[in-house]
């Protein structure tokens, strides 16, 4: 594609790498095909190619953000289908990144979808906030039709639906530990607690930690760890983004120095793309630079962690499992096989439900500041996930669980839960009303 920046517009290396992320676009389209917004909405310019024009012009302007843009750029689930797709290789995940850092800094949005914004920064990045929040949402559900109806608060009411109906205990597994082997000793490993993810399901990391030690992996839960930033760098707050990739780069460097790690393990793959990107994210911060290379690299999610170690092979379970690739694992990370190949070999039949390259429409706050189009995604996901008959569904992010888990009767878990019982762990409670294997 075409470009028409100027040198002086060209000397901020921010730009500079847009422009050539934008230039490699040749038009083709190809990408509209996967994209989960221009299926359900139909319109070019909720297509990848017509953000990529959106933002192209914006930037080659040196305009500030219009509506127009602001609106497409929303819509925009950060799936990375189109990522996929592109056989030009364009970069969409780093264009649309610094598109939405500029459109928070220069678009002044309404009232209450401001509101609705700092309050989930605020509340979401916040173990304690975010439970507390939840509680809250228990008490104010009955009104979730009632904000239903004026379109401003029709988050509001995506949010109520979307909370549990009841919130564990806080795990013991998320506190600060050292996790001995209990197996003769194969390596050593960090493991991200995260924000959302242990009160939401606090089990997924109790499982990850247990299957680990079991297999002789000494497990870090590292003092002062915290979200990996990607709610927020979803949403554009650059300076929250990236004081919380600095705090768990300088935790996991600490980590690194005393004793060593042979990697930082992921069990919610939302997270794992972010902490992934720590190294382009602080790639001009000559402080961190080196450093948040360092952790990326050591990043994995754990299924690709799991697959290093050579599990045995397992007797068959009698069960069938939906797997549900979510999108940060399969496009942001590119994880496809390892998942659906340590599930089979632990004794599972698994199923690759129709349109698996399609996201659920969870998407970090998406299913909150855009119910409508998360609402259809999610049915056409479930939709797609029934016709397997699974007796389970298996993902390996949270955001996809509650989602999905909202919409069916079918159990939804965490792929690290169904190989924890495969190896020697407790079978999940939410199997408990399915056939025993
Ligand atoms: S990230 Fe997903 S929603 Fe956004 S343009 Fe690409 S395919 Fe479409
Ligand atoms: S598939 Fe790639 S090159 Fe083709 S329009 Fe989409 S982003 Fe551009």
């Amino acid at each position: 594609m075409q470009t028409n920046f100027s040198l002086a517009q060209l000397a901020d290396p921010k730009t500079a790498d847009a422009e050539s992320i934008v230039r490699k676009c040749v038009h083709c389209g190809l990408c509209t095909a996967t994209c989960p917004t221009y299926v359900t909405l139909g319109n070019e310019l909720d297509s990848p190619r017509g953000r990529i024009y959106l933002i192209k012009d914006m930037f080659e302007n040196g305009r500030d953000a219009d509506e127009e843009t602001a609106l497409h750029v929303d819509r925009c689930l950060s799936c990375l289908s189109c990522t996929t797709t592109c056989p030009s290789g364009v970069d969409y995940m780093h264009l649309v990144d610094h598109a939405r850092i500029h459109i928070e800094k220069t678009y002044k949005r309404p009232l209450a979808n401001r509101l609705t914004r700092s309050m989930l920064a605020m509340v979401l990045p916040y173990p304690g906030r975010f439970r507390l929040a939840l509680k809250l949402a228990a008490l104010g559900r009955p009104f979730a039709g009632l904000f239903d109806k004026v379109k401003p608060l029709k988050p509001l009411a995506a949010m109520l639906r979307l909370a549990p109906s009841s919130i564990a205990a806080p795990s013991s597994f998320a506190k600060p530990a050292t996790h001995a082997p209990a197996a003769e000793r194969r390596g050593r490993v960090a493991i991200l607690t995260g924000c959302a993810q242990p009160v939401l399901d606090p089990g997924i990391n109790e499982a990850a930690i247990s299957l680990l030690t079991r297999l002789g992996v000494e497990v870090v839960v590292s003092p002062g760890e915290g979200c990996c930033g990607a709610l927020v760098h979803h949403m554009g707050r650059e300076e929250q983004a990236l004081d919380s990739a600095r705090r768990n780069v300088d935790v996991w460097t600490r980590a690194i120095e005393d004793g060593g790690l042979d990697a930082i393990i992921v069990t919610t793959s939302g997270c794992g793309t972010t902490i992934k990107d720590y190294g382009h994210m602080l790639r001009l911060d000559p402080a961190y630079a080196e450093k948040a290379a360092r952790v990326s690299a050591l990043a994995k999610d754990i299924t690709e962690y799991l697959s290093t170690l050579d599990l045995p092979v397992s007797e068959a379970k009698g069960m069938t499992v939906a797997y549900h690739s979510a999108c940060s694992l399969q496009h942001g990370q590119k994880v496809t096989m390892a998942p659906k190949l340590l599930l089979k070999a632990a004794g599972f039949a698994v199923k690759d439900p129709p349109e698996g390259h399609l996201c659920c429409g969870s998407a970090g706050t998406y299913n909150i500041m855009q119910p409508e189009i998360s609402a259809r995604l999610k049915a056409r996901k479930v939709k797609n996930i029934e016709s397997t008959k699974p007796d389970v569904i298996a993902a390996g992010n949270i955001g996809c669980l509650t989602q999905i888990g909202s919409a069916t009767g079918i159990p939804v878990l965490h792929t690290v839960e169904l190989l924890d019982w495969a190896y020697g762990g407790p079978r999940p409670k939410a199997l408990d009303h399915r056939p025993t294997a």
